[in-house]
């Protein structure tokens, strides 16, 4: 595979494949890898597209696109979230796999990456709607999944609830329980302690260490969030408990601002009550691409890809940007932040600590055998300060970002494991 230029702004490829691939291109030349090699861990191993037909409340029969992509399992049964956005492409699904791939290896769980995804609108479906796009979904990926074979999560716009109905599924298909074949269920039901914080939670951990390293007081620091859901709006309330300063946030119908902090839980009950943060009493409303633009401290994109580019990335004014979303910065920005020394906790660190309680998940559901809180939350704190120090250390040794050292760490643990295990038959 060839290495991909970085684009300039004018013109930048956002297709979100092509990034993937940049980042992995960049990490394998480090890594001296050979045309074979580089194609055998880029490639996805499966990728599946579906159509899946649902009957709407209204008598109609919709068939919605959806896609599964298995990118790699050298290390372990494959895991990656289910996304349910009307702007669901196949290449982002293939990219958000194939960074699945490379997080589970920075993190050192034992498992290989994937993702799903169904374009459709959650917002404007009911949830008898939803369970049964959910279900088919489910059924026809049924040969493909379960614990041993792939394990999915929720993403964006899906939660605990669908995660039941998909486990549900699974246990009829397979004529048994099988609380192992999904995380992010709801503990009643299996899941995790910790797991619905985990993602925000894993992130706090890994910007600690960023402040540690950079001398910062994390006490005293102000945050900008892009993104007010699981990701976004836990680490508001976990920052603000450390005593951080949340300055602005924003979800899709847009944002507000107060330098002075927002009250975060008055926020959340606002955001629970109106559906969204804007018109939040007391603050100065914002557009979502301006919360990126405030000055703060520490930036974390906490919604989509491609929010951080060639064309805003100058204007960025914080010290650290941890990246809780997938894919949140492109190529052309990665070098505009690199050059402003912008210290960036790249996405298959910053927001690994949703598929380390997953993992932890995953273990509970095998070993039917349940985690206290604490417990959980302590060894997802030694995992997220491991990954953050090997991370730190591939990228001193290698003179390089943080992203770059993460992608070399992820790519060659993923390749000792081909290398040891062979190639079959
Ligand atoms: P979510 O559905 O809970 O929240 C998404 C948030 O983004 C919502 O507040 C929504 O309003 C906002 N949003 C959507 N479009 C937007 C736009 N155009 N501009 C600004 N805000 C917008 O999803 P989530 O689980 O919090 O996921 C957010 C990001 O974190 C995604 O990139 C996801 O892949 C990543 N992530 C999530 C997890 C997890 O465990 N949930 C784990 C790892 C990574």
């Amino acid at each position: 595979m060839a290495t991909v230029r970085i684009p300039t702004a004018a013109h930048e490829d956002l297709n979100p494949s092509r990034i993937a691939a940049h980042y992995f291109d960049h990490a394998a030349d480090r890594l001296n890898l050979k045309q074979d090699l580089r194609e055998l861990l880029w490639r996805p191993r499966r990728a599946l597209t579906l159509s899946l037909p649902v009957k709407m409340d209204d008598g109609t029969l919709r068939i919605f696109q959806a896609y599964r992509v298995q990118h790699n399992s050298a290390r372990g049964p494959c895991k990656g979230g289910i996304r349910y956005h009307p702007n669901v492409t196949y290449e982002e699904v293939e990219a958000l796999a194939s960074w699945m791939t490379w997080k589970c290896a920075v993190v050192n769980v034992p498992f290989g990456g994937a993702k799903g995804g169904i374009i459709c609108d959650p917002k404007r479906m009911s949830k008898g709607e939803l369970e049964r796009l959910t279900r088919r979904y489910a059924y026809e990926l049924g040969p493909l999944i379960g614990p041993d074979r792939d394990i999915p999560a929720p993403d964006v716009y899906t939660d605990a609830q669908t995660m039941a109905w998909f486990m549900d599924t699974c246990a009829m298909m397979f004529r048994h329980s099988a609380p192992g074949s999904v995380t992010g269920k709801p503990t009643y039901l299996g899941g995790s302690h910790g797991r619905k914080e985990a993602t925000a939670r894993g992130c706090l951990f890994v910007i600690r260490e960023a402040c540690r390293v950079l001398g910062m007081d994390l006490s005293k620091a102000t945050v900008a969030i892009q993104g007010f859901g699981n990701a976004g709006s836990i680490a508001a309330q976990l920052l603000a408990a450390e005593g951080a300063t949340i300055v602005a946030v924003c979800d899709s119908k847009g944002g507000v601002h107060n330098e002075k902090g927002l009250l975060t839980e008055e926020l959340l009950e606002h955001k629970h009550r109106t559906g969204t943060v804007t018109e939040f009493p007391g603050a100065r409303p914002i557009g979502c691409e301006q919360v990126l633009e405030v000055p703060c401290d520490i930036l974390i994109p906490a919604a989509l890809e491609n929010q951080i580019t060639g064309e805003n990335a100058h204007r960025i004014r914080a010290r650290i940007v941890a990246e809780a979303a997938n894919g949140p910065t492109t190529p052309a920005a990665h070098a505009v932040l690199n050059e402003k020394q912008i210290m960036v906790l790249p996405d298959v660190l910053a927001n690994a600590g949703g598929v380390t309680v997953s993992y932890f998940e995953w273990v509970q559901d095998l070993q039917e055998l349940f985690w206290e809180e604490d417990d959980v939350n302590s060894r997802l704190e030694r995992v997220m300060v491991r990954a953050f120090q090997d991370v730190y250390e591939t990228a001193q040794a290698h003179n390089t970002d943080l992203r770059t050292g993460s992608y070399i760490l992820g790519v060659n643990r993923v390749l000792e494991a081909i290398e040891a295990r062979g190639i079959w038959p």
